[in-house]
């Protein structure tokens, strides 16, 4: 079985191309700057050579349709026919309380991520987009959803409602979501299955720090908390989001500024965090870079950053009472030797010990960090999630065929 897997963004629509009988990835590539001039298709088939093409795409549609051109192309392409395409999975951002799955793409499930917009304005009108485009190029293939949320359903009720009147909660289910679910999904469930260790044993604490970045107890399997909140803003400090601040200050800063809702929001959501405070970038690197350098700023803005995924983790060591894996993946996670280095060396008195030597590797691949004395086993997993999206796709379309 074949599977496209789709990302699509309000401007821009990643996509992977899947065989799913060995889970190899066929082909994969970016549309950028859909609906502005000269969008770019960047396409990477496995085992030749990428191309670019530039050219106008108004919209989802047609980002498609020229997806599906190159994927059948004859010199680039890696299919023959639209035909071999048997199913198409989804990432959507927010599934409120309604998707605690993965789920078939069917007019229930439309009305529903529809229903959805007004807990993620950005982002799942842009999913739409992406089945609605699917719908019109392929209408006989069928598509699945893979939502962000989904896998933090689990959470108690202690851990998902703010400390606000309740009626928030039944008027209009302000509630903590969480996001990178499906990352925190996979990498625990390949942390247990590098370790041989049984999942539903496991107290363990996933860091998915990339550009957004968050945290995750999970706990027997299941996410029992996540740093998220209602939105992606709430909790670490990331690339140009804030996280957690007093709620306070949202006030008195508009009133002060005489800033409008959406002013504010984007303060807090593009123009803080790292980017903020180091006054040079949002990427990680250049803050590495700049504080290697002796910059004041940038190293004020990776101690920040540092801190708090520290405190993070003893928070979530305190609601699990306990950690057994500690497990680091994305961008910043899966690369930053140093941002590992300063958060695990204050980490003694959870019994953590981390080598060093093994923290200095660059492989790609699934490994340990820690010492074998280390009471905490702590691991880098490279994080899939298109190919969680992939063989949620691929499971759930065998299913609904039988
Ligand atoms: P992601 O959102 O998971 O793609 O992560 C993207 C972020 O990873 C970038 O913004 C960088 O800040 C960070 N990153 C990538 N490589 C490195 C590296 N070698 N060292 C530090 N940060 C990195």
């Amino acid at each position: 079985m074949n599977i496209l897997v789709i990302n699509a963004g309000s401007s821009s629509l990643k996509y992977q191309l899947y065989d799913m009988t060995d889970e190899s990835v066929l082909a994969k590539g970016l549309v950028e700057r859909i609906g502005m001039d000269s969008s770019i298709l960047t396409h990477k088939p496995t085992g030749k050579q990428e191309v670019t093409e530039v050219s106008e795409i108004l919209e989802h549609t047609t980002a498609i349709r020229k997806v599906l051109g190159v994927l059948t192309n004859e010199e680039h392409g890696v299919i023959d026919s639209v035909a071999s395409i048997d199913a198409v999975g989804h990432r959507v951002v927010h599934g409120g309380e309604s998707f605690k799955e993965s789920a078939l793409v069917d007019s229930d499930a439309k009305a529903e991520i529809r229903r959805l917009f007004d807990l993620a304005p950005l982002h799942n009108p842009a999913s739409m987009m992406g089945i609605k485009a699917t719908e019109t190029n392929m209408p006989d293939v069928p598509q699945v959803v893979v939502f962000d949320t989904a896998f933090h359903q689990t959470m108690p009720e202690k851990s998902y409602l703010y400390a606000i009147p309740r009626v928030l909660y039944s008027k209009y289910k302000v509630r903590r979501y969480g996001a990178h679910g499906t990352s925190h999904a996979f990498v625990s469930q390949a942390a247990a299955e590098f370790l041989n260790r049984p999942l539903d044993e496991l107290k363990i604490i996933t860091c998915h720090i990339g550009n957004g970045a968050s945290l995750t107890a999970v706990q027997g399997g299941k996410s029992v908390d996540t740093s998220m909140g209602m939105t992606p803003l709430e909790g670490l400090m990331m690339g140009t989001r804030s996280g957690d601040l007093d709620p306070a200050i949202v006030p008195f800063v508009m009133n002060k500024e005489e800033l409008t809702v959406n002013e504010v929001n984007s303060m807090l959501n593009k123009h803080s965090g790292l980017l903020a405070i180091s006054g040079i970038s949002s990427d990680m690197r250049e803050i590495t870079e700049g504080m290697q350098k002796g910059d004041a700023s940038s190293t004020l803005a990776f101690e920040m950053y540092e801190y708090r995924v520290r405190k993070y983790i003893g928070a979530y060591a305190a609601a699990m009472n306990g950690v057994d894996v500690i497990v680091f993946t994305a961008g910043v996670g899966e690369n930053s030797v140093v941002l590992r280095q300063r958060v695990l060396e204050q980490l003694t008195y959870l019994g953590v010990e981390l080598d060093e030597e093994l923290n200095q590797i660059r492989s790609g691949e699934p490994r340990r960090i820690s010492t074998s004395n280390s009471k905490v086993e702590v691991l880098i997993i490279p994080t899939n999630e298109e190919l969680v999206i992939a063989r949620d796709t691929h499971r759930i379309v065998q299913a609904s065929s039988r």
